[in-house]
């Protein structure tokens, strides 16, 4: 190519290709460097391009979060294998087996039977998956999760104790959708406190999974040690 062809690529409409290169990664470095020592970035891919995950996955990025398992497969099929495949949404049982082999994280564990199944599915693959158990902490009726009640009643069961290949490795929990900042740090806070309280029996409970793009400032400061922040990285999604 001679200097005149460069000097024309430069200015043609294929610089915008490199500028939202540029973008997801200057997005990823912002909230990298605004994030305290210990806190795990999961970037949320969900409806993004295979194209703009590999732009995250060259600036550095591994872990990524999706809320669909059969697009999450996709994904895992097409992209480079050290990638950490977190599951955030709401997980149909009868999906459980695609994602079992690969899927590193499994965010939104809200029931016993889910638990099983993730269990059954793990041992099938000879793998032990760790899950966080979704805590109902929004005031809005349709989150996903378990109340303080629920959850103790399930630790306590008989069946939780004999599951062999799932580890309980924290817990997750979404605020409610509100301007009202004092409210989502309040009901952050109230995870934290019953993170802390669990602790204390669960040994292996280490990551408390909360603040997306909107309230992840709050979340680090009321204790979060994984955020899960999709649209200040990849821009605003289409479609849901
Ligand atoms: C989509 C999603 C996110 C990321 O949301 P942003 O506002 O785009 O950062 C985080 N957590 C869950 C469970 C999600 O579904």
């Amino acid at each position: 190519m001679n200097s005149s062809s460069r000097g024309t690529a430069a200015t043609s409409p294929g610089t915008k290709k490199v500028r939202s290169t540029m973008s997801i990664k200057q997005n990823l470095h912002t909230i990298q460097s605004s994030l305290p020592e210990g806190v795990r970035l999961v970037a949320v891919s969900k409806t993004k391009s295979v194209e703009e995950i590999l732009e995250a996955y060259q600036a550095g990025q591994r872990d990524f979060g999706e809320n669909k398992i059969q697009e999450m497969h996709g994904k895992w099929e097409a992209l480079p294998k050290d990638i950490q495949w977190h599951m955030i949404g709401h997980v149909q049982r009868n999906k459980v087996k695609y994602m079992a082999p690969y899927v590193a994280l499994v965010h939104g564990v809200d029931s016993l039977k889910l638990l099983r199944e993730i269990d059954k599915r793990a041992g099938q693959n000879g793998r032990v998956i760790s899950c966080l158990l979704q805590v109902h902490i929004a005031q809005e009726e349709s989150k996903f999760g378990f109340d303080a009640t629920e959850l103790e009643a399930m630790i306590q069961s008989e069946e939780f104790g004999k599951l062999t290949h799932v580890k309980i490795a924290g817990f997750m929990g979404m605020a409610t959708f509100t301007e009202n900042q004092e409210q989502v740090r309040a009901e952050f806070r109230s995870l934290k406190a019953l993170f802390n309280q669990w602790q204390a029996r669960l040994p292996d409970l280490q990551i408390l999974s909360m603040g997306m793009s909107g309230d992840y400032k709050i979340a680090v400061a009321e204790g979060s040690t994984m955020v899960r922040i999709g649209s200040s990285i990849f821009g605003a999604r289409d479609n849901h």
